[in-house]
């Protein structure tokens, strides 16, 4: 029998049963089958339905157990042998797991990046999940890869403003890509980072194959607020991260980034990526894009705004000033699952010149093919999920002008926050909000009305992290905090409570609420440390 014969019979053989098919299964496994896909879930999907509801109502923070009790109920590490109805698990999850989640959709929760989602997401979820479209290559995705082609298309447009033509020619090309969606911001940044580096490769050829020694290793150089995504990208890639301070405004200072790319040119080294943050995690400050673009296209290095946090300010007429400059920029970070308030999972990267996608291209001959319209090829993940829909599904049942009135009124509490603090003598305003976050402190009372100096300072700070401590563990209301060096105070390192005013749920009543539980708890505080000095002297 010669090669062809065999393969034309297993083609033919193909339709017929294979013996393992027509071995009689047991009945049990028949019954487990039907019930795993072919079961009704009316009354599945209506007890999903409450504990979703539960959760949406929570106007607390989250519960008040202690995180130690939370944790010992997760100690069994046994995998279950025998499979429960879905129903009973359900009674599981509703009795020991959802009452810890936090409340992030609580008009009360105001410390986090992550914000509720808008009902209509999860069924879409629903969408996304059932018909599970792998969108890493054609053959498993089909409609879906020109779907994901084509939002990428529509946020693109937005950022970088380029003519219709180059659309029409660039949307669906086989050959490179507009962006890629990733699971997050930090993914996103990495593979900026891993463009750039390879740009610089391909522009110093003969270089790129000899190992280099720490001092020879390319350099990038961004704020002191740089996302620590990008210090992991940087070690993966064997490239040296430079921080930069910050001026008074929490953005880049803009001399010494100067003062850093001469020195690091002196030396003779090459500076692969300068980095601009639009939206700062800390503060929501917002680097001077345009100014940062202007010195990359001067000594010929790639620009990347980090505007995971902030991006999402494109599509909002009123605000999208905030990001001036960024069409200028060479790759941009978006989060969609920060401001855009998508299910999380929805990190993208726009390539302004989509050559540049094809700087990181991989195929493989089994799948994901050269000259397919696989996304595949510029991902730096494989499998991945449609999330694409939600974004698609989002500009159509929001628009854009419905983003523009959600951020116009985010910044609105915003501003609404930074001045009652500001009338308020218990707490100083750190940084007013650009965006929708601000940053602020208590003042313990016998530390106001006077100079506050170094000791003092740091006697602020224990007492802030306990208050913000307290008021987690209570559960009504939430800030999170940071600590950074202030410009104000010499640098020294504060303590400062967060808000993120993210949620279009959250009123000016919960913010005055939110404000009161941090006035309450930091009396008690008070008395507390005046009973017993000692431990906190
Ligand atoms: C959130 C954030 C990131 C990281 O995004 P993930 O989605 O958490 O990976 C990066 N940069 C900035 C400025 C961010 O705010």
């Amino acid at each position: 029998m010669n090669i062809e014969k065999i393969k034309m019979d297993l083609i033919l053989n193909d339709d017929v049963d294979s013996p393992i098919d027509g071995v009689q299964e047991a009945n049990t496994s028949h019954t487990l089958i039907d019930a795993l896909f072919n079961s009704n879930t009316a009354t599945l999907r209506n007890r999903v339905d409450d504990s979703c509801r539960k959760f949406f109502t929570s106007t607390d923070a989250s519960t008040d157990l202690h995180i130690d009790d939370i944790r010992s109920k997760f100690m069994q590490f046994d995998a279950p042998a025998q499979g429960k109805s879905a129903e009973a698990y359900i009674d599981l999850l509703d009795s020991e797991v959802l009452p810890h989640c936090s409340h992030l959709a609580s008009p009360r929760y105001l410390g986090h990046m992550t914000s509720p989602i808008p009902q209509f997401l999860p069924e879409i979820g629903r969408l996304v999940q059932t018909l599970n479209q792998n969108v890493v290559k054609m053959e498993t995705s089909r409609g879906m890869a020109f779907l994901e082609r084509q939002v990428i298309g529509m946020l693109h447009r937005e950022i970088f403003r380029a003519d219709r033509q180059f659309y029409e020619e660039n949307l669906q090309a086989t050959s490179s890509a507009l962006g890629i969606f990733t699971s997050g911001g930090t993914l996103a940044n990495i593979c900026a980072l891993w463009t750039a580096l390879r740009l610089a490769d391909t522009a110093q050829a003969s270089e790129s194959t000899k190992a280099l020694s720490p001092d020879e290793r390319p350099v990038i150089i961004g704020s002191e607020l740089m996302h620590y995504s990008f210090d992991k990208g940087a070690q993966l890639l064997g490239a040296q991260l430079h921080k930069v301070p910050v001026n008074n405004l929490f953005q880049i200072d803009l001399d010494a980034l100067n003062d850093a790319v001469e020195k690091y040119r002196q030396a003779g080294r090459k500076i692969v990526c300068l980095v601009a943050i639009a939206g700062t995690t800390d503060y929501g400050s917002i680097d001077a894009i345009a100014k940062i673009c202007d010195i990359g296209k001067k000594i010929g290095a790639h620009v990347h705004v980090d505007a995971a946090w902030g991006g999402g300010l494109i599509l909002s007429e009123s605000n999208r000033h905030l990001l001036d400059g960024i069409a200028q920029a060479d790759t941009v970070t978006i989060d969609g699952h920060k401001q855009l308030m998508l299910p999380l999972g929805c990190g993208m990267l726009f390539f302004r010149d989509p050559a540049l996608s094809q700087l990181t291209m991989h195929h493989a001959p089994y799948a994901v093919r050269a000259t397919s319209f696989d996304q595949g090829r510029f991902t730096l993940e494989g499998t991945r999920p449609a999330t694409a829909l939600y974004l698609h599904a989002a500009l159509h049942i929001i628009g854009k002008n419905g983003y523009d009135d959600i951020f116009s009124k985010s910044m609105q509490r915003a501003r609404y926050m930074a001045q009652t603090i500001e009338t308020r003598p218990e707490f100083e305003l750190i940084a007013a909000p650009v965006m929708n976050i601000l940053t602020y402190r208590y003042i313990p009372e016998k530390y106001r009305n006077k100079k506050i100096d170094d000791l003092d300072n740091i006697q602020i700070n224990r007492f802030n992290i306990s208050l913000q401590k307290w008021q987690r563990q209570k559960g009504d209301s939430f800030v999170s905090r940071t600590f950074r060096a202030i410009g104000q105070y010499n640098n020294q390192g504060l303590t400062l409570l967060r808000a993120v005013l993210l949620n279009p749920l959250t009123t000016n009543d919960d913010i005055d609420f939110l404000l009161n539980d941090q006035l309450h708890i930091a009396r008690l505080l008070e008395s507390r440390i005046r009973d017993t000095p000692a431990s906190h002297s």
